[in-house]
């Protein structure tokens, strides 16, 4: 299953929009240089040192003011604000749960919007749930997401932009050595990552930079619904902590809830977690496990669980089912959950059972949907009427 996009735009082509100034602020290292020059902003034999500089009010003290670059020159700061900008997406809707949990649904371009939600006591302080894609092609059945038609990839600077707007959002500039709020970020939003690899791995250089926002790559999880020929590239491009969407431990069910298995079957994905760069126990794979009544939930389908993972440096994650409205599933009852979780542990794997956070504004996993799509619904709804 392939998506068509063409990837081979250049990032300066990503960053300009097709008139006005260059935006800045989701660019890597290389490619700052590249449109610093590419604008005039200074000479070529000048740009390694005056991207540092940018690079550093941008990416640590989350600077979009080019008149708060005091080390830079009043002159050449403003030639960089007629050319340029350090600009944020338009942020169409922010929601705050009674849980704290936030959500921010961002607009990159017309018809082009996603979500991101900061789920705080996840990680180490708090995750940050980025979208990679608009939309998805791949339908699993119980995933919102998977109900809409992909609108595109999203480019690494439309990623970074979700860590950039998030923290804003919660007052968390310049990145501080210690005490973060956003410690952690996983690829859980909407879209399939490895669908989009190479702007998942741009993004996660430009965060994980050490003069800039600074997330260890052990604190950022990719998650597939397993997309087997990419699993071994997102470990030796990124270094990412893997997660596999499993859900079902054979294929004839698996087939159903995640149409993917039909090309990727459940042992040729087994071959390749187990081939997965770096995996210890330091550094164990996650299981993530959507817990659906009377489908998946039965205490034979948590020993062939622990059977199939068997041997692996594992978690599994157990979810507990988000129903979204027309979804054709339901959750399974608490109590059959953690008979469930029982079982696993018994077997000596932790499963943790993720509890739900941020219903209240259906901000949980599987029910990222961007507006742009429930505009479209409710426009087609209205025409039929
Ligand atoms: N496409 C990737 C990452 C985004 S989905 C993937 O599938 O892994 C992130 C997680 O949310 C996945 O584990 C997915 O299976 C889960 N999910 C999707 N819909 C859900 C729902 N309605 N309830 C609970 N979890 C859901
Ligand atoms: Fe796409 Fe992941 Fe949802 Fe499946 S679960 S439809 S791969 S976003």
């Amino acid at each position: 299953m392939g998506v068509t996009l063409d990837l081979s735009r250049s990032q300066i082509a990503d960053a300009k929009p097709s008139s006005g100034p260059i935006n800045l602020a989701g660019l890597t290292r290389e490619g700052l240089k590249a449109a610093l020059i590419a604008g005039g902003a200074c000479a070529p034999d000048k740009a390694r040192m005056r991207a540092a500089q940018m690079w550093r009010w941008i990416h640590h003290f989350g600077v979009t003011d080019f008149d708060r670059m005091t080390d830079i020159g009043k002159d050449v700061r403003a030639v960089m604000a007629d050319r340029y900008v350090v600009a944020r997406p338009e942020v169409t809707e922010r929601q705050v749960s009674r849980d704290g949990t936030r959500k921010w649904l961002l607009r990159f371009a017309p018809g082009v919007e996603a979500e991101a939600v900061f789920i705080p006591g996840v990680g180490r302080a708090g995750a940050l749930c980025v979208s990679s894609q608009v939309g998805c092609t791949l339908n699993c059945t119980f995933c919102h997401t998977g109900t809409q038609p992909l609108v595109r990839n999203l480019t690494a600077a439309e990623i970074v932009a979700q860590v950039q707007v998030a923290r804003d959002d919660l007052e968390e500039w310049p990145s501080p050595a210690e005490g973060r709020q956003l410690s952690n970020i996983v690829f859980m939003g909407m879209g399939e990552p490895l669908y989009n690899l190479d702007a998942v791995s741009e993004a996660m250089t430009i965060v994980s930079d050490n003069e800039g926002i600074a997330l260890s790559r052990r604190r950022i999880t990719v998650s597939t619904s397993g997309v087997v020929p990419q699993i071994g590239p997102l470990g030796t491009k990124t270094n990412a902590m893997l997660a596999i969407s499993l859900h079902a431990t054979q294929d004839e069910l698996r087939d159903t809830l995640v149409p993917l298995n039909r090309k990727y079957p459940i042992a040729e994905l087994m071959a390749a977690i187990k081939a997965y760069p770096g995996l210890s126990n330091a550094r164990r794979v996650t299981f993530e496990y959507v817990m659906l009544k009377g489908i998946n939930d039965s205490l034979a389908d948590a020993r062939a669980l622990v059977q199939l993972v068997r041997g692996l440096p594992a978690k599994i994650n157990l979810i507990p089912f988000n129903p979204w409205p027309g979804s054709p599933y339901e959750c399974s009852d608490w109590a059959t959950i953690e008979k469930f979780a029982a079982v696993i542990n018994k077997a000596g794997y932790a499963s943790p059972i993720r509890t739900p956070r941020g219903r209240d504004i259906l901000a949980a996993c599987g029910q990222l949907k961007s507006e742009s799509e429930k505009i479209r619904a409710s426009a087609l709804r209205q025409a039929a009427d």
